[in-house]
């Protein structure tokens, strides 16, 4: 059945060769670029696994869960796009090969299939068509773009790449640009730059009846001229179409790499689309501050997932736009909480640090070491940064040592704990399922008058986005804060402590939400950008210290 596509445009993303090339980052670079010439865009990811989503992966097998306002558990790469695209998406923007075979086969169960096959072609390539017409409906977007998941050639995405060509057969091919992002190694022993991967990845799309419009060569190398018309030619590409997506320093550079090659108005040509003026300036001037800090600071971040930066990985672009808000590099050190929870002292392990953070995190391992990370950055007035399971960790540490509530523990950690400073929330608790079960998703906080978050907010209400199953024992509020613990902020109802702060101590603040997730590099988080300005601050009267100590 053909349909009408409106005025619409799609851009398909596909990669070949290996993965971890960037096909979310091109994706997020072109959609911006295409925004910046004055188009709605909107991006789409379809993963091809078979997890609904990835939020009961572990992040070792997936990185970062990001979480949308709508609550969506979704892929690290919805975390680019609104980064680049400085706007909010939904959980519609992420499919799975499991959402769409949960869907056929609720279906299918309840008897709408009656009397009929259900099969890869049509019913699950109707569905995962029917994710992209879907997105269309939107009337102020007019560019669609969807990246696929995976290499051309896995098993799993063939079922999307079939779903594509059926796509383009019903728009019309003139509505559609297709790019592939490939990889040309460079071999040392050769002294070359070898297309043959390329070759054959295009080959293997050709089979499946997609060919693509544009190339993205990833390389460490400059393309020349020759290699660029040999890859041009063995790939039915215009050679003007087969772009350099060399190694750059930092991933805010790649849409201005693009740029320079013509790429977002060649892809505006081709898809019949005039092309405006490219409104990049902002930009660029963020990557100028980025590239020329005025010096460094340093933090801490103490976690369990410390080989995987991937896990942090919303948690580290924050840092870097409160870097260039405060114009300088932040140093971001990994603490293995486990070697805390080893050593006798922690000092060695943290003396160094400007400021602390404490990220989210899920089980019991290294959470020891976790909360004598914060007993050290509260006694030794260290900025500290709590963030969900940083902030359960700090009441821990305060329960234990200043309140003399031993034994204090989360029900996460210890169920049968003494004093359950940290305890299940209500609606959590008869909640069985795993899958999409956690409180999610943006909710309001309003923040306490005269406190230090709302300064720096400067605002009464926020909305934040959620991830967790604990929340503070109400029933230790008053002893909490008798400590001085302030809360800072709370659900609108006043039962849940969503922010806490110390008056004793220059930056001490917990946030029961991810701020994260909502930094962009145009836009830093307010909460990022003041803990930078408190570490910084940390740094210079530890120079002074020293200073006036050798004199
Ligand atoms: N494990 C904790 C909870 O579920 C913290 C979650 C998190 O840090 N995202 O409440």
């Amino acid at each position: 059945m053909a349909r009408e596509s409106g005025d619409h445009k799609y851009i398909f993303i596909t990669g070949g060769v290996l993965s971890s090339l960037g096909k979310g980052i091109a994706s997020a670079s072109i959609g911006m670029l295409l925004q910046q010439r004055g188009y709605r865009v909107t991006i789409q990811k379809f993963d091809p696994y078979l997890n609904v989503d990835p939020g009961t992966m572990s992040p070792f097998q997936h990185g970062e869960v990001f979480v949308t306002d709508d609550g969506a558990e979704t892929d690290l790469d919805l975390g680019h796009y609104e980064r680049f695209l400085d706007r909010s998406l939904a959980g519609i923007n992420n499919l799975t090969a499991g959402q769409i075979y949960h869907s056929i086969i609720t279906r299918e169960r309840r008897g709408d299939y009656l009397g009929g096959t259900v099969q890869i072609v049509p019913h699950v390539t109707n569905e995962i068509k029917n994710r992209i017409y879907n997105l269309s409906e939107d009337p102020e977007v007019q560019i669609i773009i969807t990246e696929i998941g995976g290499t051309t050639g896995d098993i799993e995405s063939l079922p999307f790449l079939e779903a594509l060509r059926q796509f383009i057969l019903e728009v019309g091919s003139d509505n559609v640009l297709n790019v592939h992002l490939t990889y040309i190694p460079f071999i040392k022993a050769a002294g070359e730059l070898k297309t043959k991967p390329t070759q054959h990845s295009v080959k293997t799309l050709r089979e499946i009846g997609l060919q693509p419009d544009m190339l993205l060569c990833r390389t460490e190398r400059p393309l020349s001229d020759e290699t660029r018309r040999k890859i041009g030619l063995f790939c039915s590409v215009d050679e003007a179409s087969v772009i350099e997506a060399r190694d750059v320093k930092h991933i805010y550079e790649v849409p201005i790499l693009f740029h320079e090659q013509e790429t977002d108005k060649m892809i505006l040509r081709k898809l019949g689309l005039p092309s405006g003026g490219a409104r990049l300036s902002a930009w660029r001037k963020m990557i100028q501050d980025m590239t020329n800090p005025e010096g460094t600071v340093s933090i801490g971040i103490c976690g369990k997932y410390i080989e995987l930066k991937d896990a942090y990985k919303s948690i580290f672009e924050a840092f870097s736009h409160a870097g260039i808000a405060n114009n300088v590099e932040v140093q971001v050190s990994w603490i293995d909480s486990e070697i805390l929870e080893r050593e006798s002292d922690p000092e060695p392990y943290l003396h160094d640090i400007h400021g602390l953070l404490i990220p989210g995190g899920f089980g019991e391992r290294g959470i020891e070491g976790k909360i004598e990370a914060v007993k050290y950055a509260r006694e030794n007035k260290i900025p500290f940064f709590g963030i969900c399971l940083g902030l359960q960790c700090a009441v821990i540490e305060t329960a234990r040592n200043l309140c003399g509530l031993e034994g204090a523990n989360s029900q996460e950690f210890d169920k049968d704990s003494k004093h359950p400073v940290i305890h299940l929330m209500e609606s959590q608790r008869s909640i069985k399922k795993k899958g999409g079960s956690m409180r999610l998703g943006a909710w309001p906080c309003i923040l306490g008058k005269g406190t230090k978050t709302a300064g720096i907010y400067s605002k009464k209400t926020i909305e934040e986005r959620h991830r967790h199953r604990y929340e503070v024992n109400n029933e230790y509020r008053e002893k909490l804060e008798k400590a001085g613990m302030n809360i800072s902020g709370l659900s609108p109802d006043g039962k849940l402590v969503e922010i806490i702060e110390r008056d004793d101590h220059p930056w001490f603040i917990a946030v029961q939400f991810h701020p994260e997730f909502k930094s962009r590099p145009l836009q830093v988080h307010p909460l990022f950008e003041s803990f930078i300005q408190a570490a910084l601050v940390m740094k210079r009267t530890e120079k002074e210290t020293a200073g006036a100590r050798d004199n």
